[in-house]
């Protein structure tokens, strides 16, 4: 074949690209192209640190591929479309991209499909994302997973795609028209300098440090919210700035090298990692769970929380010290702890009575790792209602929370200031009526006990409804 396109998109990288790798094998020049789509249109879903990110990767890329002898081709528009008119322009043969997900890139690839039959071209889609993905890991009866052990098991049954390592050269043809790359100021944004460094190489250091250190004490370090844990890669993956299979492939190399002890420790980030797989497939099979709960039983719940406790809750104002640091972390860096995560959805769902979607939304606008799949997993769990999802009546106690997860208050004082010179035993425990923390920090909003059995009331009426 003379030429063909590489559709950029969520695979922001040259090394061990599949769809990058297909292409530039199967023709003599290659098309890569980014296309923006309209960023106010998809306002559910995005936001300034992610925006950011994305414009910062492209950067990088583009410059790696200079770095090949080619360059990045920018389109803006409706996907399809900016597609069709490229293949015109270009006369290419074929159209190669990594697949997409969720329900929103499945519909795009769709139409493309149906685009190459009508006009003649080859659409070719490649698995890049997962390692396993859509009919890959089934049941023994042919149905998708919906409980996460049975999953991992058979996950971990299944051979491994290999790496394939990195793009020496790209031959781009010349008079492709490009439109400039996408530039903060345009959506009125300014940076920030709290997002991690974008683009792959810095990516790769990420990965790099990670490995050599903290992932030999991954398993018992994982869930203290303060300090560097964990191995803060997941922006990386939901770019695709890293490939999944060298992540796996370097990480076990890795694990080779270390004591048992050690090696039981990292293990615990193959599970995570499995985890986030786990949640791709359930979208995979289940798109349904965007709009409506996985669990049939709380279906069309009533969610009684009020609109001024949503916004207290944004802002980091619940007197609640652990979840006001969490959600102070996000606002000003695009990250949350994972163990955060946890307490702030549980906080918002059962101490506040609002719905998950409300909180589902907001951390996507936020996260610059904002992934549809594992947001919307780690929000359902978070609410009881989701695939394998913490039961309704194990309700975390944020009190007891900081109590074990951060006992000295590193991670509340780090991110609220404030309470700097309050001694720690006062974070994790409700003050007495009307002690305040400090003069200017509230109250809790909640009595967590109390509110806790409104939600006992609630998800037990609303199983008796479903069951009548
Ligand atoms: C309410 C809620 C919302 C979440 N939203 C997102 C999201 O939008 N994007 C996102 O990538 N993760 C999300 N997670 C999962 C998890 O919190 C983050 O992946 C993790 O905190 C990222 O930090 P890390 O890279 O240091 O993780 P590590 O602990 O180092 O884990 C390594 C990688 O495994 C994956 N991973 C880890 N935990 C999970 C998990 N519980 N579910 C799925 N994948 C996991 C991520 O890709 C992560 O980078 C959410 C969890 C909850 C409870």
């Amino acid at each position: 074949m003379k030429t063909a396109i590489h559709w950029f998109r969520r695979d922001l990288r040259i090394t061990d690209n599949t769809a990058l790798a297909a292409a530039s094998a199967s023709a003599d020049m290659v098309v890569p192209v980014y296309i923006l789509s309209e960023w106010s249109d998809s306002h559910r879903w995005t936001g300034p640190h992610r925006q950011q990110f994305l414009c910062g990767c492209l950067d990088s890329l583009a410059h790696n591929l200079r770095a090949l002898g080619g360059r990045l081709i920018f389109r803006e528009g409706n996907a399809v479309e900016e597609l069709r008119k490229l293949v015109l322009e270009t006369q290419a043969g074929a159209v190669f991209f990594n697949r997409d997900p969720d329900p929103f890139g499945r519909k795009t690839e769709e139409e493309l499909s149906r685009l190459g039959t009508e006009s003649g071209f080859e659409v070719i889609g490649c698995k890049d994302v997962c390692v396993h993905e859509r009919e890959d890991v089934l049941t023994a009866t042919g149905d998708p997973f919906r409980v996460y052990t049975p999953y991992a098991r058979a996950w971990a049954k299944q051979a491994r795609p290999p790496v394939s390592g990195s793009l020496r050269a790209l031959r781009v043809p010349d008079q492709v028209h490009s439109l400039p790359p996408p530039a903060l100021e345009r959506w009125g944004l300014t940076r920030s300098g709290e997002i991690p460094e974008p683009g792959e190489k810095a990516a790769r250091g990420r990965m790099k440090k990670f490995l050599e250190s903290p992932l030999a004490a991954y398993g018992a370090q994982r869930d203290i919210p303060a300090g560097q844990t964990t191995s803060r890669l997941s922006q990386d993956l939901r770019f695709g700035l890293l490939s999944i299979r060298e992540l796996f492939a370097k990480g076990e190399a890795r694990m080779a090298e270390l004591s048992a002890g050690e090696r039981g420790q990292a293990q615990k980030f193959t599970g995570e990692l499995i985890w986030r797989e786990f949640y791709i497939n359930i979208l995979w099979h289940f798109p349904a769970v965007l709009d409506q709960e996985f669990n049939p039983k709380f279906r069309g719940m009533a969610w009684p929380g009020t609109v001024k406790d949503f916004s207290r809750w944004g802002e980091g104002a619940t007197g609640f010290p652990i979840v006001d640091a969490a959600m102070r972390q996000l606002n000003l860096t695009g990250f949350m702890h994972n163990r955060a995560r946890m307490i702030t959805a549980m906080f918002l769902t059962k101490d506040l009575h609002l719905d998950w979607r409300l909180g589902e939304r907001y951390f996507m606008q936020k996260l610059t790792d904002g992934e549809i799949a594992s947001n919307n997993g780690g929000w359902q769990w978070s609410a009881g209602t989701g695939a394998d999802a913490a039961p309704y009546f194990r309700i975390q106690n944020p009190w007891t929370q900081t109590l074990r997860y951060d006992p000295e208050g590193r991670y509340i004082k780090a991110w609220l200031p404030e309470l700097r010179d309050v001694p720690a035993e006062r974070l994790s425990a409700p003050p007495a009526p009307g002690d305040r923390l400090t003069p200017g920090y509230p109250l809790p909003m909640v009595d967590h006990s109390e509110a806790r059995e409104k939600t006992l009331e609630m998800f037990a009426r609303q199983k008796e409804i479903t069951a009548r």
